[in-house]
């Protein structure tokens, strides 16, 4: 449930890439920014401490662009954005919440990051 800490597994689609996080999923947010629009991925940040690549580091790719600060990542075989280092807090993990196990992202509350008004995510 939204707000209580608890450990989730997460993966991307085909599920070469597995990764845990600690979180409460609490705030979880949608961004309007130039990429999460054409994403559309819920997401939620959790610090570096509560999260954790189990496997698939070789089948990540990067993405970046504008001040390629921030890092994109995603699964190289199925596509998935599976998390993100943002631009803004490069010391936090944006996560994919749509990647963790058992969760529905449209049962959660969900907020919005207006990312397109600072433009630079
Ligand atoms: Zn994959």
């Amino acid at each position: 449930m939204q707000g209580e800490m608890r450990t989730y597994r997460g993966a991307c689609h085909c599920g070469k890439v597995q990764f845990e996080i600690e979180s409460t999923l609490d705030p979880a947010n949608r961004c309007n920014c130039s990429l999460c629009r054409r994403r559309g991925a819920v997401m939620t940040r959790v610090p570096e401490d509560r999260f954790r690549l189990v496997s698939g580091e070789e089948f990540l790719s990067l993405y970046q662009f504008n001040t390629r600060v921030a890092k994109h990542y995603f699964c190289k075989v199925c596509g998935i954005y599976t998390f993100h280092r943002p631009r803004v807090a490069p010391e936090l993990y944006g996560v994919n919440v749509g990647c963790l196990e058992g969760m529905d992202p449209q049962s959660l509350k969900v907020g919005l990051i207006d990312g397109a008004a600072y433009s630079l995510l």
